[in-house]
């Protein structure tokens, strides 16, 4: 069996931390699988679906690495969901009901009122034909649902284990609207069925769904898919993330200076047994995979892991590799090398520059030990030349430890912490050294 497993957002919003797990680890599957990932657009509601969250989405997902070997877009296929409605209404199992939404919000109302579960109550399906054409002929439309079993539904999830939805606790879905829009549940199977699709692996907010798509891969002749459903993510205070989403954006990320192998090396392990390590290596992250790591437990994300990761990217990143992104901000190789251990975002490398290769205003904190430096200092500047003042310094005024190396730093950089000290030395140069030990901006 080859795999073949489908990531299929809404083009309705922006690909966030949280949805776009869901496609990390349908990628990972199917590449450690050597099977088929595929990227569907579920895009049937018309309204609301648009071309620019579609790209932004493609745009995503390059960015990440995630490459797919087919993309569909389900407002391509209203005519395979034709034959699916069709087949489903000649086997009795689609019916037209004309409720609106305020019959029907009452209806749950007493229900409630009665501590019955707020269960559809099949009341179009006790229609007669000429009943419906009085709703008709009022002006009413249709909308149409599908007849679940009312009856357990299990299967072997690939992360819950044994799973089981009750049809009978569910109302029959709708699966067409009154002005004829599918909603997701139909399109979905048909899909599904018709590329073949193997596993369905998506977030467990999905569960009841699950049930009652088994029951529609069924009635449309197919065994189904096999599912897993992973657990969601909580930001770090524990609590849901729905409505933090924009500024969890993988645009808003990348945006913010985050690389994509940090996103990516923390979604793999979030809610897994392993620890998160950086592994900007896609293929190398898809060999370990293992549905038998994924917890069921909510796992949380925390914005400050996802920027320790990123500094700990940008450490072991060489120059090779963001060559022509460094050169686009001015960051030289030595610079580069000087630099990448002190910094959590790449753009912080630029801010270097300009204290190096810039004027800055010093930062004079002992007055008398800078100047003595700026006497010391020599007219060329090699890579022992900081150790060789520092020593001076030491005998000359009896300065050491971060009284000495303190209002060194401030006067050369203007800032309390950074890079090593011997490094930036020379690349500051001699003459702007001496200018800014003297209090001088330069
Ligand atoms: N468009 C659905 C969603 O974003 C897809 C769910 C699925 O994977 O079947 O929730």
């Amino acid at each position: 069996m080859t795999v073949k497993v489908r990531f299929a957002p809404s083009p309705t919003g922006k690909l966030h931390v949280g949805n776009v797990r869901a496609a990390l680890w349908n990628w990972l599957f199917a590449r450690k699988m050597g099977g088929k990932f595929i990227l569907r657009i579920d895009d049937t509601d018309l309204e609301r679906s648009t071309k620019a969250y579609e790209d932004g989405i493609k745009n995503d997902l390059a960015w990440l690495g995630l490459d797919y070997d087919e993309t569909i877009n389900q407002s391509a296929r209203f005519e395979r969901y034709d034959a699916a409605r069709d087949r489903l209404i000649k086997a009795g199992l689609l019916y037209p009901c004309y409720e609106t939404a305020e019959e029907l919000d009452r209806k749950r109302k007493l229900q409630r009122a009665r501590s019955l579960p707020p269960v559809y109550d099949r009341a179009a399906l006790a229609l007669t034909d000429d009943e419906r054409t009085g709703l008709e002929a009022e002006g009413r439309k249709a909308h149409w649902r599908f007849k679940l079993s009312q009856s357990p539904v299990n299967w072997a999830d690939l992360i819950r284990g044994e799973t089981t939805v009750d049809t009978k606790s569910v109302s029959d879905p709708v699966l067409i609207r009154e002005d004829g829009m599918y909603l997701y549940t139909l399109p979905s199977c048909v899909d599904d069925i018709d590329l073949g699709v193997t596993h369905v692996i998506r977030g467990e907010d999905h569960v009841t769904n699950t049930g009652v798509q088994i029951e529609i891969f069924r009635a449309l002749g197919d065994k189904g898919p096999q599912f897993a459903h992973h657990s969601l993510l909580l930001g770090a205070d524990g609590q849901g993330l729905s409505k933090r989403l924009g500024a969890l954006s993988i645009e808003a990320m990348r945006e913010d200076g985050i690389e994509p192998a940090a996103i990516t090396s923390l979604l793999a392990k979030l809610g897994t047994a392993d620890p998160v390590t950086v592994e900007p290596d896609l293929r190398a992250l898809a060999q370990g995979f293992d549905f038998a790591r994924l917890g069921r437990a909510p796992a949380r994300f925390d914005a400050t892991e996802l920027e320790a990761l990123n500094g700990k990217i940008l450490h072991e990143t060489p120059f090779e590799d963001v060559r022509g992104r460094l050169s686009e901000i001015g960051v030289s190789q030595t610079l580069w090398n000087a630099v990448r251990s002190n910094i959590t975002r790449l753009s912080d490398a630029a801010r270097w520059a300009s204290i190096v290769d810039g004027a800055i205003d010093p930062v004079i904190e002992d007055k008398a030990l800078t100047d003595q430096a700026a006497l010391l200092a020599p007219d060329e500047l090699g890579p022992e030349s900081w150790d060789a003042l520092t020593q001076a310094l030491k005998e000359k005024t009896g300065a050491k430890g971060k009284k000495l190396f303190m209002p060194l730093r401030l006067a050369l950089t203007g800032e309390k912490h950074g890079p090593e000290m011997a490094v930036l030395f020379p690349l500051i140069g001699a003459k702007r050294a001496r200018a800014r030990l003297r209090g001088e901006r330069a």
